[in-house]
């Protein structure tokens, strides 16, 4: 009893003295002295957590497009289709209800009055409008080459025609549109791949089940992968930890509106992801989420720690199918989707960032702007990759239809690397909840489906 309790809770055990030790150590780091660590000496302490990193991201593409064949080849397709629009409906209204949310929090803390302290302003960003945003969205969904969209991103950008040191001026109107490639996992572009090579194989039938054999094994065998790579991930999150807490922007930034701002931020990706999902979960399956949600907690702290939902994919399965015992038809068919496009905490910060600048900026709102708001920070989110602080560079789409510059961003980018580990880890709960809430909806489903397997399989014994 004793023994299988503390071997139950062994992992989140180290996990969590990995998180107190990293923190322990990179205060200790950081105040042993009076002048700041170099990037040399913060890459040093980090670098256990750096190859821990590199390993969950080399397991990402691998997972993305095995798992997604081979949930949808082996599912029946008018079962694929229901999942996968139950899917689709959760991720949609509750990245809505986080953005609206996050509105009616930013408008009555109204973090953007009081005093400025902390808020700083420097930088260039691009000059890139709503509308070229929204066609790069839809152009990653088709890629042209697939070993490219494992490593690029296509992206829009606008480039003065002329280029002298005195010619700052040139009018927007005569900017050239380019188009362009950038250093990045096109996982949007890889997913509609998946999907649809899963839905012919399905269409297919006994003819195709060869090559969706192949992808069911390369699905599993990466799940064993992960399942070592869980064991290294304390140590990895304590170096992790350690560096980002070397590294970071002194707290002083946070006096003031900044300060506000991130509090606003926060109370919203809380109360969205520990109140409003655990009561939509609860309610739709009847079901009390805390058990749910703490077999989780291994997911959350990679998300904080990596500040990637994609780095942390290998973790959601691991934690959604061997804690929570949800089915892996349904965790490897939503979770590689859930993971890409529905992102709560993302949406929530977007529409409180937008509305704070504006605040800032002294600017009054109409209703209509909030409402290009909040349909653009969603698209944000939607859009918005895995990544590290992928939310910021979004950001600029939401900026632009209110008519601010993308520049305005470095007005939050102090406090955003705290913010991106929170969002993240929002991100990858309301995905896991949805895998759980889909799977309790499709229960029924599944076990007749088993029922036909098992008959099958009876009646071609009966044969032999
Ligand atoms: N880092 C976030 C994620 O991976 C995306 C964001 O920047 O909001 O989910």
């Amino acid at each position: 009893e004793v023994k299988a309790f503390f071997k139950r809770n062994l992992l989140p055990f180290l996990t969590i003295s990995g998180v107190l030790s990293g923190a322990a150590l990179g205060l200790i780091l950081r105040y042993s002295r009076d002048t700041s660590w170099s990037k040399r000496e913060v890459m040093y302490v980090g670098y256990l957590g750096e190859i821990f990193l590199r390993a969950l991201k080399a397991l990402i593409i691998p997972l993305i497009v095995s798992s997604l064949i081979s949930a949808i080849g082996t599912l029946d397709l008018s079962l694929s289709k229901r999942i996968g629009l139950r899917a689709v409906a959760y991720y949609m209204t509750t990245t809505v209800s986080a953005v609206i949310l996050g509105i009616i929090l930013v408008v009555t803390i109204h973090p953007g009055s009081g005093s400025d302290e902390g808020i700083k302003q420097s930088g260039q960003a691009k000059e890139v409008t709503t509308p070229d945003l929204l066609m790069d969205l839809v152009r990653n969904i088709f890629p042209p080459n697939l070993i490219q969209a494992c490593f690029q991103n296509y992206y829009t950008i606008l480039i003065p025609p002329t280029l002298g040191p005195n010619d700052t001026k040139v009018p927007k109107e005569e900017y050239d549109i380019k188009g362009g490639y950038r250093n990045g996992m096109n996982i949007m572009g890889l997913v509609s791949f998946a999907t649809c090579l899963g839905v012919a194989l399905s269409v297919l039938g006994p003819k195709g089940r060869p090559l969706l054999n192949v992808f069911i094994a390369l699905s599993d065998a990466s799940m064993i992968i992960t399942s070592w790579l869980i064991w290294i991930s304390p140590l990895g999150i304590m170096f992790l930890i350690a560096s980002m807490l070397i590294e970071m922007e002194d707290f002083s930034v946070m006096l003031g509106q900044l300060g506000w701002y991130f509090l606003t931020v926060i109370i919203g990706i809380f109360l969205h992801g520990f109140i409003v999902l655990p009561l939509i979960y609860t309610v739709l399956t009847r079901r009390l989420p805390f058990r749910f949600l703490a077999n989780m907690t291994q997911a959350y702290i990679t998300a904080f720690a990596t500040a990637s939902s994609s780095g942390t994919l290998p973790v959601t399965f691991q934690c959604l199918e061997e804690k929570n015992h949800i089915d892996s038809r349904v965790t490897r068919f939503v979770i590689p989707i859930g993971a890409t496009i529905n992102m709560d905490g993302t949406a929530l910060y977007e529409a409180v960032a937008a509305i704070f600048i504006t605040q800032v900026r002294g600017m009054d709102l109409s209703i209509g702007q909030i409402i290009a708001i909040s349909i653009t920070a969603t698209a944000a989110a939607i859009g918005a990759a895995g990544i590290p602080q992928a939310g910021l560079v979004t950001m600029v789409m939401v900026l632009d239809v209110v008519g601010l510059p993308a520049e305005d961003v470095t007005l939050i980018i102090a406090v955003d690397w705290l913010l991106d580990r929170f969002r993240t880890m929002i991100n990858v709960l309301g995905d896991s909840i949805g895998a759980g809430l889909v799977y309790e909806m499709s229960k029924k489903e599944l076990a007749e489906l088993d029922e036909i397997a098992a008959a099958e399989e009876a009646r071609g014994g009966e044969r032999r």
